[in-house]
């Protein structure tokens, strides 16, 4: 990778749809946003859901995501503030702390409890995202990919923008996460006022932007001087089209946004809860093993 990167302008992608993130309770009763979920597969395959929750009252979130189940997709938590307490069906125990990225590939089935903790002041602000996994290995062994802030490389490009490489490759940099099947590619990307960030993105993957604070651009910088550009903010989900690559740029305003991208399965989907399979049967069996205790395949069973 070279810091010049010039890709011709036809090849940027457009945005395809743009929605907002909406409010909902997950776990034993946590408020958060939804950027998407079951309503947009397969818009977004391999990706399956995308939850945000930012709060500073620990009413909304302190009774966390109690003991559950998850077979055939990989989840993938990550904090910008405050701290997760994790502990599965395996014995593993930790925190997932601010700037902290735990890559889960669930597998053949982990049983699991998360439980937000919030930090000094109370404030709770991270982001879960599910992908799911090819039907070759829906049922491979658990893995866990925990990744320490000071894991992540944080780079500034020559055009003044701020990327965390979490996974896939960017500015020169290349993220700790890695082998995973739809080869993703994961950023935290920051551009001061003034400032702008393009990323190459292979043609065949599905790519979308989430604004997670300030508001920015998210289309070719050559458009928005022939076109009404619109302005996206915190909470805005940003579907691409098909092209090379991805631009972003900020004007009056800082923005931050999450860029993520993936090569998508095209496979069928059963999904109920937190088990994502390829068939209906599938699913009967998974919630039939959950039931009789043999759902953990892999280590020790809690259930
Ligand atoms: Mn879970």
């Amino acid at each position: 990778m070279t810091d010049k990167i010039s890709i011709a302008e036809d090849n940027i992608r457009r945005i395809r749809q743009a929605w907002k993130s909406q409010p909902t309770r997950e776990g034993a009763g946590v408020r958060l946003k939804r950027a998407f979920g079951f309503n947009e597969t397969p818009r977004l395959d391999p990706f399956l859901l995308l939850d945000a929750f930012h709060s500073e009252n620990p009413d909304d979130y302190r009774k966390g995501f109690p003991w559950h189940p998850h077979r055939g997709i990989e989840t993938i938590t990550y904090i910008l503030d405050g701290e997760v307490e994790h502990g599965d069906s395996m014995g593993n125990r930790g925190l997932i702390s601010a700037g902290d990225v735990q890559w889960m590939t669930a597998g053949s089935g982990i049983i699991h409890q998360e439980m937000p903790k919030g930090d000094a002041k109370g404030e709770m602000w991270g982001f879960q995202l599910w992908s799911n996994l090819p039907a070759r290995s829906k049922m491979m062994d658990p893995r866990y990919q925990e990744v320490k802030q000071s894991q992540i490389p944080v780079v500034k490009t020559p055009d003044g923008a701020t990327v965390r490489v979490i996974a896939g490759e960017a500015a020169g940099a290349r993220g700790p996460v890695r082998e995973i099947v739809t080869d993703p590619l994961f950023l935290d990307v920051t551009l001061p006022a003034g400032k702008s960030f393009v990323q190459p993105v292979p043609a065949n993957h599905n790519a979308f932007v989430y604004a997670i604070d300030g508001e920015g651009y998210f289309e070719p910088r050559e458009s928005l001087a022939r076109e009404a550009p619109e302005r996206y903010g915190e909470g805005s989900l940003l579907l691409y089209g098909s092209g090379d690559a991805i631009e972003a740029s900020a004007d009056k305003k800082p923005v931050r946004f999450l860029l993520v991208a993936g090569k998508p399965l095209r496979e069928p989907i059963a999904w109920y809860g937190p088990v994502v399979m390829n068939t209906q049967k599938e699913l009967e069996t998974a919630f039939d093993e959950f039931g009789k205790g043999t759902f953990v395949k892999h280590g020790e069973s809690r259930n």
